[in-house]
């Protein structure tokens, strides 16, 4: 006997003996796997001329209740000696498990969600035997397991190619009926349920009952095709519940929560194409990292000819998952050729419009909805519209959603731009690393009654905005540049000498400026130029950064608060006591705005000579 190995050994006595209710989807995964050899075969078929053809495929499913057995079986394409340890005697090959290290009872439904595949065999089955015989080989073999420590391999016996997946239902216990797995109706509800769409006929010996010659009702048995065939995407919406759409969905892009929103839709023009699109709930656990792969399902005439077809979307919508079906596309197609392929692009084109249309939707009509979304994805767009130079500028600004420091919530930039006059020339916003402390910004008190700001907290943000540079005539100014559009008091303040002195001595400002507009802070830190406070910290933890970049510092001071006459008063009786304090204000006022002081004791030694002397 052989033995399975310990992370499979793990799961496999989890999912034995756990409480999960959902143990029916075992028939869903026996008839993937199928269907997935099915595939395989026909695929094989296509290159080669074995003389298969798609409608002598199969899935045959045979009900046995005397010996409490249910076989699946299918005329795929088998597998050999090595293919049975290699796939049957570890678990995991579901890249979800792969990642995750330590498994626990709590994953369980989250895994069993995901398809944890042939094992699940195991919540039903206290005897799984698995006959097969790969397509061109001589040997059949018999693989054996009661599910505990391993599993046995023999020699066996098989007219045909394919695979017989056996399994020993569990005897009924207090509250867990497994007999009902051995059911006719169970079985027949359970294929439409989690099968309906799968492409190869799904067989079964069913009851029926017939008239017969003298009219009356008579039962005999015979041979049904159990599901339509017919993929869920070529089904019209009307045909479908919300709940298939979510089991579909699940399934197939391991998900362990029904999506955002189920996107269908018919094209028909220059390339005629289904497609079924989903939105995640949630962002998957990899999905800003450099793993990810984006891409949608694709098919021509039902018959899948990639699984991640990463042309069919665009980066800003990588998030997007689902199918895309046409008939226009050659089966046996090269991936090289596809990549230049003219119908892909069209077909491309046609689902970033798609994509962006029902997103402005979602954001019109179920705003809770869209800011789910954007909690989930929201950064992925505004890197979609920084990247490749503001390409996508146009198609995504105006789904973005920024917090408004008046409305106290999350706006989109047409919001903001409501509440503006003609002579509003400015979208203000400022930076910080969250809403509350961008909240705590001296800045702020500048602003008029009637002026609103954006809250930018993600590193992106101001980029984004940058490269957009202008929405519906108003230019985006950081809340550092309010001063100088607002008037031109600086004139007055150039001839005060005191103002160059701190400058001077402070040395770490590019300026050293007064400010009406400050009510109660005595003073503020803002910047002049290209490069703000935020971005020199983005720009310097980039990994190619030498940390040279740096925001042009400009120390504001209120000439309205006591400080000011202060500094004016000791400038003349102590000026590096002067000096020492405006030091200190400025140490404050890099504090409050996040940034790292590099000495600290010096800081509060000054502050103690001031509170002494
Ligand atoms: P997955 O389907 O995600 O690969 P499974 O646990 O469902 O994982 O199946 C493991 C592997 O066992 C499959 O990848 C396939 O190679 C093999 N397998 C399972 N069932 C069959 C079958 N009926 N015919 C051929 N190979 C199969
Ligand atoms: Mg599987």
């Amino acid at each position: 006997m052989k033995k399975f190995k310990a992370e499979s050994k793990k799961l496999l006595d989890l999912m034995i003996n756990s409480i999960y209710t959902n143990k029916e989807i075992f028939l869903r995964e026996l008839i993937s796997n199928a269907s997935d050899a099915l595939d395989k075969l026909y695929f094989k078929s296509l290159n080669q001329t074995l003389g298969l053809a798609r409608e002598d495929f199969f899935i045959k499913i045979t009900r046995d209740d005397k010996n409490r057995t249910l076989t699946i079986s299918d005329n795929g394409c088998g597998m050999t000696l090595e293919d049975l340890d290699n796939n049957l005697g570890v678990i995991a090959h579901s890249g979800t498990l792969d990642a995750k290290q330590d498994i626990k009872e709590e994953d369980i439904e989250m895994i069993g969600q995901f398809g944890v595949g042939f094992y699940s065999a195991f919540m039903v089955a206290s005897k799984v035997e698995v006959l097969t015989k790969a397509y061109g080989e001589d040997k059949a073999y018999l693989w054996s397991s009661d599910g505990a420590e391993g599993y046995t391999v023999v020699e066996s016996e098989k007219e045909s190619f394919g695979t017989d997946i056996k399994l020993y239902i569990k005897e009924d216990i207090d509250d867990e009926n497994y007999s009902k797995f051995l059911d006719e109706y169970t079985i027949k509800s359970l294929v439409k349920k989690y099968s309906d769409y799968i492409r190869y006929p799904i067989k079964m010996v069913v009851t029926v009952s017939d008239k017969d010659e003298k009219g009356e009702y008579v039962e005999h048995e015979s041979e049904q095709t159990l599901n339509s065939q017919i993929p869920i995407w070529k089904k019209s919406k009307s045909e479908v519940s919300e709940e298939e759409y979510a089991e579909f969905y699940k399934e197939k892009f391991h998900d362990f929560e029904a999506p955002l929103k189920v996107i269908s839709s018919s094209v028909e023009g220059a390339v005629n194409f289904t497609s079924l699109l989903f939105i995640p709930k949630r962002a998957p656990y990899d999905y800003y990292s450099k793993d990810f792969v984006k891409g949608l399902r694709l098919f021509t005439n039902g018959v899948m000819i990639m699984d991640k077809c990463s042309e069919l979307l665009p980066d800003c919508f990588g998030f997007v998952k689902g199918v895309v079906d046409s008939s226009d596309l050659q089966l046996n197609i090269s991936r090289e050729t596809l990549q230049q392929s003219r119908q892909l692009k069209v077909i491309a084109n046609s689902i970033e419009k798609k994509v962006k249309t029902e997103l402005k939707k979602l954001l019109t009509n179920s705003r809770e909805d869209y800011e789910t979304f954007w909690k989930q994805f929201g950064l992925q767009l505004k890197f979609g519209v920084y990247s490749g130079f503001g390409e996508k500028k146009e198609l995504l600004q105006d789904l973005l959603l920024f917090y408004s420091y008046r409305k106290e919530k999350l706006v989109t930039l047409d919001e903001y731009a409501e509440s503006l006059t003609e002579d509003d020339k400015y979208i203000y916003y400022v930076s910080g690393s969250s809403v509350e402390s961008v909240k705590s910004l001296p800045q702020l008190e500048k602003l008029g009654e009637n002026e609103d700001v954006l809250f930018l907290t993600d590193d992106v943000d101001e980029f984004c905005l940058r490269i957009i540079g202008k929405f519906k005539e108003k230019e985006f100014k950081s809340l550092s540049e309010y001063e100088s559009d607002k008037q031109d008091e600086q004139k007055d303040d150039e001839k005060n000498e005191m103002l160059d002195y701190l400058k001077e001595k402070l040395g770490r400002v590019s300026l050293v400026r007064l400010t009406e507009k400050l009510k109660n802070h005595a003073v503020c830190l803002t910047t002049q130029g290209a490069i703000s406070l935020e971005m020199e910290k983005v720009l310097n933890s980039m990994p190619a950064s030498d940390g040279g970049a740096r925001a042009e510092r400009v120390l504001e001071i209120n000439k309205n608060h006591k400080i000011y006459d202060k500094l004016c008063a000791l400038y003349e009786s102590d000026k590096d006591k002067c000096a020492d304090l405006a030091d200190v204000l400025l140490t404050q006022a890099e504090l409050s705005a996040g940034l790292k002081v590099d000495n600290l004791a010096d800081y509060s030694d000054k502050v103690c000579k001031l509170i002494v002397e």
